[in-house]
């Protein structure tokens, strides 16, 4: 449920200051410590796994809160457009090994990402 070394975990119990935006039931989100763009939104499940998939496998009702969350941050920070990323491995700059998805929007973005 939780890691006591974890950095995220850390967030979600309070014990290191975040900018939270939005909480729910089984997720919270709060800004990026280096945003990315003019809206760059970490959307967090409480419970801590290692990447998306190790959510989805071990609840799925979490992963589809952040896909939901995801769209509510951004919706209310006035984007329709927003980009959800799931770094998954350290080969791809996953840094934080707690289940996170990136809201990114305010920008334009290319394609392929770098
Ligand atoms: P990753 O590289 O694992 O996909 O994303 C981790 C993200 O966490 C990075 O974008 C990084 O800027 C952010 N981050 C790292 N440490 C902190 C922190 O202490 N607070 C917040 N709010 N964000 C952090
Ligand atoms: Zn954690």
């Amino acid at each position: 449920m939780s890691d006591p070394d974890c950095l995220f975990c850390k967030i979600v119990a309070g014990e290191i200051p975040a900018e939270i935006v939005h909480e729910g039931e089984r997720t919270i989100a709060f800004r990026d410590i280096s945003p990315q763009a003019p809206t760059h939104v970490l959307v967090v499940p409480r419970d801590h796994e290692p990447n998306a998939a190790a959510t989805a496998h071990t609840d799925a009702a979490t992963f589809a809160e952040i896909a939901l969350t995801a769209r509510a941050v951004a919706t209310a920070e006035g984007y329709d457009d927003y980009r959800l990323v799931f770094n998954t491995g350290a080969g791809v700059g996953q840094t934080v090994f707690h289940t996170h998805g990136h809201v990114l929007a305010g920008r334009p973005m290319g394609w392929p990402p770098g």
